[in-house]
């Protein structure tokens, strides 16, 4: 994220001081709202840390639920505000332990869709537990992300939960994996919701965005 400055971090607090909304759950393609704004999406497993991401992003917490609460879930949930241009998209996240067959496939679907039909999505935060890294559950929406040729960018959760050097360690390491994935950005951005860490700087990346394609 090195290439932000003051201005772009102005621009992200200014874009985060307006409340956000929840405009309304996608379970199926037939159901988005129109295209008529950039989007920028959130994913990753589950238990990442993506409800507590958006909601740290959005400053609101209990706006976006987490993972454990039923229905919502598999849905792309779509969060807007008023007179901005954009909309955040939270992914259903995935790798569920003991997920049931169709409940997988669903997803699936449901992802390969939005990401290959969506011209308006500007870019994917894919989100990594600092504690963990790339797992090979993530292989898929990376490949999916690949093909879709949809821009997206590493985002380390949690970072509050390990050493500083290890930090660095993980931050490094994901770049590094993250080179032979075309459609992937090469700055990881480290975050922690607990902390406030690298919010600024999202919010600032999606101000950018927004700058750049709105
Ligand atoms: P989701 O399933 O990806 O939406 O994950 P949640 O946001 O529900 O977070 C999963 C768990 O990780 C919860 O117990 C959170 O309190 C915890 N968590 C999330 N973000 C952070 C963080 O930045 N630091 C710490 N220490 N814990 C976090």
């Amino acid at each position: 994220m090195s290439e932000l400055n003051t201005s772009d971090l102005a621009a992200g607090e200014r874009l985060f001081e307006r409340p956000w909304h929840f405009l309304k759950s996608v379970p199926a393609l037939e159901f988005l709202p129109p295209a008529d704004r950039v989007e920028v999406a959130v994913a990753g497993r589950s238990n990442v840390g993506k409800s507590s991401l958006f909601n740290a992003l959005v400053r609101q917490n209990g706006l976006a639920r987490t993972s454990n609460t039923p229905g919502r879930t598999q849905e792309l949930n779509y969060f807007a505000a008023e007179n901005v241009p954009l909309y955040l998209v939270d992914m259903p996240g995935y790798g569920f332990a003991k997920a049931p067959k169709e409940k997988v496939s669903a997803w699936t679907e449901l992802v390969a869709d939005y990401l290959k039909g969506r011209a308006t999505l500007a870019r994917v935060f894919l989100l990594i537990d600092s504690r963990h890294g790339l797992k090979p559950i993530d292989a898929q929406i990376m490949e999916m992300l690949d093909i879709a040729a949809v821009s997206y960018q590493a985002v380390l959760t949690k970072a509050d939960k390990i050493k500083p050097h290890t930090l660095t360690d993980i931050i490094e390491a994901t770049a590094q994996a993250l080179k032979v994935h075309p459609a992937a950005f090469p700055n990881v951005v480290a975050t922690s919701s607990e902390k406030g860490a690298g919010i600024p700087e999202l919010r600032a990346a999606i101000a950018t965005i927004l700058a750049e394609r709105g």
